[in-house]
């Protein structure tokens, strides 16, 4: 089959592309505007770098957001389907957890002590994940690089692993990549502190005779893996993989650390808790606090007797691992409230659902056209790569990106009120979506694979 370089018309991609920045400009004035009085107090006209990547010359600034459904300055309306890249995957400030957020928020935010919210949580928390002890952190970055630390601490070994392509935050050590089968800094890394090459190993996910040789040395502190790959499309772990990754690492003394802050997509305890998983540490974040800044940490009480052993109260406050609003009350009752009322199982049942429909839209439009993509799906997160054959790995993922394409099409849809997440082509569910959504989705995704490709006619 035709690769996606070959079957993409370029220059008709080039001419439908002005013609959408010109629409999407004159739909967005009051946007426009705005964005030209934030270059003179934002770097960028944005409030954070990576928000000046989205296609269309400038982002859409937002008005409000309810479910899923969100509204810019202009009064063109949404149907969300990137939810904040994950953060605001419980729907926009969602009716099942908005009452108890408020709550908090008339309450008293921070206090440097605990709240009992703080056990309900961690006792939910060891429900759905398995592990019995707890800490919380304000992002699911903080929640790895502490865990990291922890886990070097309790070794006493300095390298850490992680798999190709991998995205685990703005954590030091995973901003690395492989190059001709080296690890080198990843491209785009600002300033990093240490040559990352000294303090981590990159192998390929699913490369399960690498991983051995990679910490058959025993000088790897830990392993630090998603699941299933979802920051380069999803890549999903081969059978076997997960009992070949657990086994390996208990064989050479290394821990292994499972982020979960994505893959809660596949239920209520993410895949750790779908399949059983044994890890020594689940990270996760995003998600869990309904868009509160909310992450948290777990591990096994052999782990936790361990920590104790090495860590001094005396030295908690400066010893790297903590943070003044970490573990605030607000950001407790944020994931009281959502794990109570929102994020439950019987939301998972139905974002699940949805989430097959636009799966099937997806590849049926694929068949339709014989265009040279797939689709995949983890629970209630679906995924499409511009490659015929489906990833086994992060290099093979990366090699099915094209930016130009992907730009264009985040760009048609937004101008047709579907945003789908910017980077790659992700469409996540909340309790908020209707089949309505998906059907919308589908509908655009067709008009412009159309314009592009060409009707079929079939
Ligand atoms: N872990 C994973 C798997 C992620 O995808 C991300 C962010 N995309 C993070 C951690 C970091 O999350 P945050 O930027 O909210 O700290």
């Amino acid at each position: 089959m035709a690769s996606v370089d070959e079957r993409v018309d370029r220059a008709l991609l080039r001419g439908v592309r002005e013609r959408e920045e010109e629409r999407f400009a004159r739909e967005r004035p009051r946007s426009r505007e705005l964005v030209e009085r934030a270059h003179g107090s934002l770097l960028g006209g944005v409030p954070m770098n990576w928000m000046a990547k989205w296609p269309g010359g400038f982002p859409p600034f937002v008005a409000s957001a309810h479910g899923a459904r969100l509204t810019d300055v202009d009064g063109n309306e949404y149907v969300d389907l990137c939810y904040g890249d994950t953060g605001a995957m419980a729907g926009h400030s969602p009716p099942g957890s908005t009452p108890g957020i408020q709550a908090q928020v008339a309450d008293g935010i921070t206090f440097m002590l605990p709240t009992e919210d703080a056990i309900w949580v961690g006792e939910e928390m060891t429900r759905r994940f398995g592990v019995p002890f707890w800490q919380f952190t304000l992002t699911a970055t903080d929640a790895n690089r502490f865990v990291l630390r922890l886990a070097r601490e309790i070794t006493g070994r300095r390298k850490v692993l992680v798999f190709n392509h991998c995205y685990h935050g703005s954590v030091d050590e995973s901003l690395v990549t492989l190059a001709d089968g080296r690890v080198a800094p990843r491209r785009g890394t600002i300033g990093p502190a240490v040559d990352p090459t000294e303090t981590t190993q990159v192998v390929e996910f699913n490369d399960l005779d690498a991983l051995e040789a990679a910490i058959a040395a025993e000088e790897t502190a830990c392993v630090l893996a998603e699941p299933a790959l979802t920051n380069i499309g999803i890549v999903a772990p081969e059978p076997g993989f997960h009992d070949a990754l657990r086994a390996i690492t208990r064989r050479h003394g290394t821990l292994l650390v499972i982020d979960e802050t994505h893959t809660i997509c596949a239920g209520p305890g993410g895949c750790t808790g779908a399949h059983g998983l044994e890890p020594d540490f689940v990270t996760i974040g995003k998600a869990i606090g309904s868009g509160v800044p909310s992450a948290a940490y777990g591990f096994t009480a052999e782990v936790a007797e361990r920590i104790e052993r090495h860590v001094s109260v005396e030295d908690s406050d400066v010893s790297g691992v903590g943070g003044t609003l970490a573990g605030n009350a607000l950001s407790l009752a944020a994931i009281r409230a959502t794990l109570e009322n929102v994020l439950i199982d019987e939301a998972f049942e139905r974002m699940t659902a949805l989430a097959e429909r636009l799966e099937d839209d997806v590849q049926r439009l694929i068949d339709r056209h014989a265009l040279p993509w797939h689709v995949t799906r983890l629970g209630c997160r679906v995924e499409y790569l511009f490659g015929s054959t489906r990833a086994r790995n992060g290099a093979e993922a990366a090699a099915a990106g094209d930016f130009e394409l992907d730009q264009l099409l985040h760009l048609h849809m937004l101008n047709r009120g579907v945003l789908l997440t910017p980077f790659h082509n992700m469409a996540l569910m909340s309790p908020a979506n209707v089949e309505a959504d998906v059907d919308r989705h589908a509908e655009v995704l067709a008009e412009a694979v159309a314009e592009l490709f060409g009707d079929p006619g079939i």
